[in-house]
């Protein structure tokens, strides 16, 4: 079935910066037997409106969208075998939410669970592929990018099939929407720092480098050494949903832990604040969570550490102060988890400060494909964070039509 119509409403990008205009351009259409077109239904989006990756391309914006399937290519139905299971279950018709960037699913890169780095890949709302804040959207390989929420059994997580389904009836368009970017990338964020093998030591018990394996540890640790201190910089929409994961991922063990989380805008600042105040005592653990200014993040973590610094900062931003910031808090072997997207060439400190701190560095894209299952357990744990739409404690602050875009966006960077 070929769609209806053939011009749609399309919210384009024009170089270098600043200027987003909605036109009425061509539907896209079937290019490959991989691909699929869907209508959106709910979109968002703001990163590259300031231009800050070197952008000169026009093309439609958009890298986070919900629509429904309304053509699939010739590669899909009940003859595909040996493929991502959607080839062959995927109907139009059925509801779709979109990882932010395109993934084969089927090659070495896509099976080790580096969704968001495929061969095959693109990124949404880009130079290389048209994005979702238009009618209607072209998805290359399809079936191994997109989840089915009309069908919760395509895909697993440590929810019941039930349980996702029950879930699904009750979670609003706006907040599922979270599930393409920012709620993924926020428990990347987390999901890094807690795994990293330099807090091995703190959750052990047992120094390094005896963290890594059985038997006696020749030194002892104190009670105080494994309190886990952490840094969150830049509470945008990614930094409040690293947050509420960090806080989830950290309530689940016995250790105390400190979070500092860090914004130079009073707002982010109060927002955080509230919706740590939503989360129930089960939730926020045995921590506490402060929100801070920057020179007030320093003397925390100074007080807090005895001058030490941080076990490990999650740096959401990715520009070179934000960067900074984080080497500066940072402890001594500690872990600097980075998901900012950074426009700068160059890092803003020399290879001779990261020696002396023996600092490792996670940086990069989120596999959101891959993170999808964890992003939506706890999706549907927090709908009291992640429900609403329009108070002081949402993260969802409004919804509005494609014509109001233009004055919306330039509303949003004056940070109105
Ligand atoms: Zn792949």
């Amino acid at each position: 079935m070929a769609t209806p119509v053939k011009t749609m409403k399309a919210i384009r990008w024009y170089p270098p910066s600043f200027d987003i205009r909605v036109e009425d351009i061509p539907v896209p259409q079937i290019q490959d037997g991989d691909d699929a077109i869907v209508k959106v239904t709910v979109r968002s989006d703001l990163h590259v409106y300031r231009g800050h990756a070197g952008v000169e391309k026009i093309h439609t914006s958009g890298h986070e969208f919900i629509g429904e399937v309304v053509e699939l290519g010739s590669n899909y139905g009940v003859h595909s075998q040996g493929r991502p299971e959607l080839y062959a279950t995927l109907k139009v018709g059925d509801k779709v939410v979109s990882p932010f960037t395109v993934n084969c699913g089927e090659c070495n890169v896509c099976r080790l669970g580096y969704t968001c780095r495929c061969p095959f890949g693109a990124l949404f709302g880009s130079p290389a592929l048209e994005g979702g804040q238009a009618q209607y959207v072209r998805i290359p390989k399809a079936g191994g990018t997109l989840f089915n929420l009309s069908d919760s059994k395509s895909w697993s997580s440590a929810l019941s099939d039930e349980a996702k389904t029950k879930a699904l009836a009750g979670i609003a368009d706006s907040s599922l929407l979270m599930l393409a970017d920012i709620l993924p990338t926020g428990v990347f964020a987390a999901l890094q720092a807690m795994n990293h093998p330099k807090i091995l030591p703190a959750l052990s018990g047992r120094p390094w480098p005896a963290s890594f394996f059985p038997g006696d540890a020749s030194v002892t640790m104190l009670p105080e050494d494994r309190v886990l201190t952490f840094a969150i910089i830049g509470l945008g929409p990614v930094g409040l949903c690293a947050c509420v994961s960090l806080l989830d991922m950290l309530s689940a063990q016995p250790l105390p832990f400190q979070i500092v989380a860090i914004d130079p805008v009073e707002s982010r600042r109060e927002k955080a604040l509230a919706v740590y105040s939503k989360i129930d005592e089960a939730g926020k653990g045995s921590g506490k969570f402060v929100a801070e200014s920057i020179d007030n993040a320093k003397k925390t973590v100074q007080d807090w550490t005895g001058g030490v610094g941080c076990t490990a900062v999650l740096e959401i931003v990715g520009n070179p102060s934000a960067i900074s910031l984080a080497y500066d808090l940072v402890r001594p072997f500690g872990a600097i988890i980075s998901v900012g997207v950074h426009g700068e060439p160059q890092m803003p400190f020399t290879g001779r400060q990261l020696y002396n701190k023996n600092v490792s560095f996670d940086f990069g894209r989120c596999p959101a494909r891959a993170m999808f299952p964890m992003a939506f357990d706890l999706l549907v744990k927090r709908q009291d964070v992640f429900g609403g739409v329009g108070g002081p404690d949402c993260l969802v602050d409004q919804i509005v039509g494609p014509n109001e875009a233009p004055e919306i966006y330039a509303a949003l960077t004056n940070r109105r």
